[in-house]
């Protein structure tokens, strides 16, 4: 049974906030699993970690964190200094879930966010061979730590390096190793992909989980998203990882700047009735 989650920051307008309160309430709103900030988690202390982990684990819910990496932890990065800094920075990462019991770290962690191609190149084989680098010493570093480690393929306005399935399977392939896997997002695919359910069925066993969104980031089933096509081809390949929504309606604060939200998506909205109405709509759908 493929398990529904919600990324918090759904409800927040700053990345670095207490997640007491959402591992309390998404269970009720009808999730199995809450994303969380990778780089919140790192700068607490390792009880408050586990604290954590333990109100997750008594309200049945399952944690993952996503994270874009800042640019002066680029593990892409044609400079080996701050390489090196992204690498110990996801090694910290590793160990903090690890703490945690161990899971899914998901988003940009082969490159910087947002990001494109630096003004001196012409093209991206340098970066792209300095991910791999990098990738190749962290993936063994995160099997070793019961850490799985999910590329997400992002489009071109955010990131240069992996934007289509294409090039996610040559990514994952090149870096070989199997805690190094795939994450794909609705809707990055609505602007990369020809087709979403060939993307899905292109990367097949090494798609470890999917993130649902409409294509202007409203909760899943309020847009034109595919969603049949998405089910049949996520059936197709035996999917069997999360679905965590990542939904943005508000704009403010960094989240609204970070994600590009200038407007108000939805107006006075009610946000524990939208992800309970989206959950619903993904478990009856999409599961
Ligand atoms: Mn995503």
């Amino acid at each position: 049974m493929r398990k529904v989650g919600i990324y918090y920051a759904f409800w927040t307008h700053e990345w670095d906030v207490d997640f007491v309160p959402f591992i309390k309430k998404v269970g009720k709103l009808g999730f199995d699993q809450l994303e969380l900030n990778g780089g919140t988690i790192v700068h607490m202390k390792a009880q408050e970690q586990r604290d954590l982990k333990q109100l997750a684990d008594d309200q049945g819910i399952t944690l993952s964190y996503g994270i874009g990496l800042q640019k002066f932890f680029d593990v892409a990065s044609l400079d080996e200094t701050v390489r090196r800094c992204g690498l110990d920075f996801m090694k910290k990462m590793i160990d903090s879930v690890a703490n945690m019991g161990g899971g899914m770290i998901g988003g940009t962690i082969h490159g910087y966010w947002p990001s494109t191609l630096p003004e001196e190149l012409d093209s991206k084989e340098s970066c792209w061979a300095q991910s791999i680098k990098s990738m190749k010493e962290l993936a063994p570093y995160a099997g070793d730590h019961n850490v799985l480690l999910n590329v997400e393929v992002i489009n071109r306005f955010e990131q240069f390096l992996v934007n289509d399935s294409h090039e996610a399977l040559a990514y994952v392939q090149e870096v070989d190793h199997p805690s190094c896997r795939i994450l794909l997002d609705t809707f990055h695919m609505n602007i990369e992909e020809d087709s979403f359910g060939d993307a899905i069925r292109r990367v097949g066993p090494y798609l470890a989980a999917f993130h649902l969104g409409e294509t202007n980031r409203k909760t899943p089933g309020t847009g034109r998203i595919p969603w049949v096509e998405i089910k049949q081809a996520l059936d197709d390949i035996g999917f069997d990882g999360p679905m965590v929504m990542e939904p943005f309606v508000m704009q403010g604060g960094q989240i609204g700047r970070d994600i590009g939200v200038w407007r108000d998506i939805v107006k006075d909205p009610d946000l524990d009735a939208l992800a309970s109405e989206s959950a619903k709509f993904v478990r009856e759908n999409l599961v």
